[in-house]
């Protein structure tokens, strides 16, 4: 094509940008092609895409012009619009009927104007210059390049003050090229697309608004939620769930409503500094999410694994799961980068005020909540509080004895709960075709029948520390929680029918074994649950905060 022709294609229309880099969703040249052939179905006159595989699925599902762009990571660490003759070869040859250059400054830099001819002459195709300002179009259009496109407003340094859609830059464009401006960037309504034309754009490029449909989602749940705070005065608090194996967060809304959640690995083996960075980073990604919704974050909680002292956020004791952790003073670090307050939880016990304020407990006063994972975690609520004991390390049921001389516990004891349940020990029960606790439950659901043994000798094993439990505390609940118990019915089936040959009495105790009813991110819930009561408790009192919550419920 020309760059008349070109122009004729697509003069008063709208060219939709059909992008999805590594890692979004719908990275995959074929739903590309699906959401090229949806746009020109909808009108669009033309199509903009990243990358050879990209443009040669979208050149199978239509015959409109492709604008086609290489997105390559530059030295510098960012990314390059088309930063390389053989790049835009690459593009011609898929499919492109012309190529798109970053002629930003940082793209001059990398020869992008001695380019723009080098790819008119020797591919035969019109060239489009991506520019953030007047002086770069300038500069573009006399080097040969039949389009301007303001594609990069707001995304070089030099413009990063521009984060709206700005007419009047369009505009500016216009009376500084000699070529025909096509507006690109930032536009996110149909108005915005219409105020695009009447600076006197020749057509108009929209992506996001009508392809990243992660995107698009986010836009309206950020509307809702932020609307219905306003409305209903809920507040947002921040949960971090310390494992041993992940690191899981999320935004949690007063009543119980997970808004936000995500997972990381845990560093432990990296040592202290990248745990607590980790932790830090965690809190940041979250704090942004409230943020953009227009509220701030009441308080941070984090659960951890070991004995914490709930006062100061120090950790008193970690075992071995989480190696130099003893002592780290998570509360002082987190909040010291917030500035907000910072509750620090067991996470056996984060567990149960969650079950307790938004999960399967509501009813009950006194439960025992157990998190069965990498360790072992117990925590317990008696006549309506939560059991801390003299020295806040009640509830451990992980180191409840139950062989002598058996075998060496992480605490450093031998015989211990812990290591006849823990994820380590059911991969050793199954055998040696598994690598990951996950994968014997996952094969139990389907029916094998070596793994659902594996899972019978550890509910067999647990049950003799839960018949412990009970026969101390008489609670009217134990409710399990952590990666061992997600989507496994048959460890809770094998654990009450061994608990009623062992508890004595059984049958008036009425005693209720269930998962819990938070599932995976449980934690979460139940570390950000401990983090209002911290923040009502220090700010309005607590009455406040519970009667909200009951309002709300
Ligand atoms: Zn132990």
């Amino acid at each position: 094509m020309t760059a008349n022709e070109v122009a004729q294609a697509i003069q008063g229309r709208l060219v939709v940008s059909c992008q999805a880099t590594e890692g979004e969703i719908f990275h995959d040249p074929q739903l590309m092609a699906r959401f090229a052939a949806a746009a020109v179905a909808g009108g669009a006159a033309a199509i903009r895409a990243n990358g050879p595989a990209d443009i040669r699925a979208i050149r199978g599902v239509t015959r409109v012009p492709i604008i086609g762009i290489q997105k390559v990571r530059h030295r510098d660490g960012k990314p390059l619009i088309t930063p390389s003759f053989e790049s835009a070869r690459a593009l011609v040859e898929a499919g492109a009927d012309m190529v798109a250059l970053d002629c930003s400054v940082r793209g001059q830099e990398s020869g992008a104007l001695d380019r723009i001819r080098e790819i008119q002459k020797r591919l035969n195709v019109p060239v489009l210059a991506d520019v953030a300002d007047i002086t770069e179009a300038i500069a573009a259009v006399q080097a040969g390049a039949d389009f301007v496109l303001s594609t990069l407003r707001g995304y070089t340094e030099e413009t990063d003050h521009a984060q709206d859609f700005d007419p009047s830059f369009i505009q500016d464009l216009i009376r500084a090229s000699s070529v025909p401006v096509i507006a690109e960037g930032r536009i996110s309504s149909p108005e915005q697309a219409r105020q695009a034309v009447a600076t006197g754009a020749l057509a108009v490029v929209v992506g996001t608004a009508i392809t990243r449909p992660s995107d698009i989602a986010r836009s309206f749940a950020a509307a809702i939620e932020s609307e219905y705070s306003r409305r209903t005065k809920v507040s947002h608090a921040i949960g971090i769930d310390l494992g041993g194996t992940q690191t899981k967060y999320g935004v949690v809304r007063s009543d119980g409503a997970l808004l936000f959640r995500s997972a990381v690995e845990t560093p432990a083996k990296s040592g202290v500094c990248a745990v607590l960075d980790n932790l830090k980073r965690a809190a940041e990604i979250a704090t942004r999410h409230v943020q953009d919704a227009g509220h701030d974050p009441v308080a941070v909680g984090v659960a951890t694994a070991g004995w914490v002292d709930t006062r100061t956020g120090r950790v008193v004791y970690a075992t071995g799961n989480l190696p130099g952790w003893t002592g780290t003073r998570i509360g002082e670090e987190l909040s010291a980068i917030s500035g907000l307050p910072v509750a620090v939880e067991n996470d056996a016990n984060a567990l149960a005020v969650g079950e307790k304020q938004f999960g399967a407990a509501k009813s009950f006063e006194h439960f025992v909540c157990v998190t069965l994972g990498t360790g072992l975690g117990g925590g317990c609520y008696v006549g309506g509080a939560l059991n801390r004991g003299a020295h806040s390390i009640a509830n451990q049921v992980g180191h409840i004895p139950i062989m002598s001389d058996g075998l060496l516990c992480s605490c450093g004891a031998q015989g211990c709960l812990e290591p006849y349940v823990n994820a380590s020990a059911l991969i050793r029960y199954a055998g040696s075709s598994y690598t990951s606790a996950a994968q014997v439950i996952a094969a139990a659901n389907v029916g094998n029948e070596g793994a659902r043994d594996a899972i019978r000798t550890l509910g067999r094993h647990l049950a003799r520390g839960c018949a412990t439990v009970v026969a101390l505390l008489d609670p009217q609940a134990l409710i399990f929680g952590g990666g061992l118990t997600e989507n496994n019915p048959l460890l809770i089936s094998v654990l009450t029918d061994e608990l009623a040959k062992l508890v004595r009495p059984w049958k008036n105790r009425e005693l209720r074994v269930m998962p819990s009813a938070l599932g995976y991110y449980g934690g979460v819930l139940g570390v950000a649950a401990v983090a209002f009561d911290l923040a009502f408790d220090s700010k309005h009192g607590r009455e406040d905060y519970v009667q909200t919550v009951a309002r709300l419920r």
